[in-house]
């Protein structure tokens, strides 16, 4: 049986059955079950699907630290991540360097920091200009680090990005924008959203394809 820190369970109300799902920043099997269910069937539910847990497990890439020599990409341009000690300057981008100013310590938190605001920025402005080509009004944008979606849109307009997409190249993220943006107009995956997802970025089954192949190694990082 799994142990009950090898595994993490969410009781929901009108949740009618369980399902399994794997968190792959926590590297944790996620299970949502009925309000009213016994934990026990939940233990057993996870045990009856242990070979598929593990194989997912497995395929998650494994977490590599932030140190100088490393390699970052940020919209498909490779950086060397560069410590400067003594510097006083946070973090700057200079000749093909990262440059990371401060104690080793903080390089980690320094480096995440940097991409989320370059992410918020990007993803602000292609959001802002695919959504006047829409004629649609944003309400707000927000930045998450969830588990398994790269992005979402509500009911009220809002979108949701995950800022790892920031390590992807930039037709990535000019791609899941795009769909996105077009689900501003269109709340579903039908032929008429795919149709605006075309026009505003042709390419979209090849990065589409690229984001569900690739999309894992974005995780390798923090
Ligand atoms: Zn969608």
């Amino acid at each position: 049986m799994f142990k009950s820190e090898e595994i993490e369970i969410i009781r929901k109300k009108g949740v009618k059955r369980i399902t399994l799902r794997i968190d792959k920043i926590k590297r944790t099997p996620i299970l949502t079950i009925p309000y009213l269910c016994r934990k026990k069937t939940a233990y057993e539910f996870a045990e009856k699907n242990r070979v598929w847990i593990e194989n997912q497990l497995i395929k998650i890439p494994q977490k590599k630290s932030i140190k100088a020599g490393i390699n970052i990409s940020i919209l498909g341009e490779k950086y060397k991540i560069k410590h400067q000690k003594e510097a006083r300057r946070g973090v700057w981008i200079e000749d093909g360097f990262i440059n990371v100013s401060g104690e080793k310590d903080f390089m980690e938190r320094r480096v995440k920091d940097f991409l989320k605001k370059r992410a918020r920025e990007e993803l602000l402005k292609l959001s802002y200009e695919k959504a006047d080509l829409t004629n649609k009004k944003i309400n707000k944008i927000v930045l998450k680090d969830t588990k398994s979606r790269w992005g979402s849109c509500s009911s009220k307009n809002n979108l949701n990005f995950n800022w790892r997409i920031i390590m992807a190249p930039y037709e990535i993220m000019d791609y899941l924008v795009s769909h996105e943006v077009a689900h501003l107009t269109h709340h579903d995956h039908s032929k008429d959203f795919w149709g605006l997802v075309a026009i505003l970025h042709p390419n979209y089954k090849k990065s589409r394809l690229w984001l569900q192949n690739h999309g894992d190694k974005l995780f390798s990082y923090f």
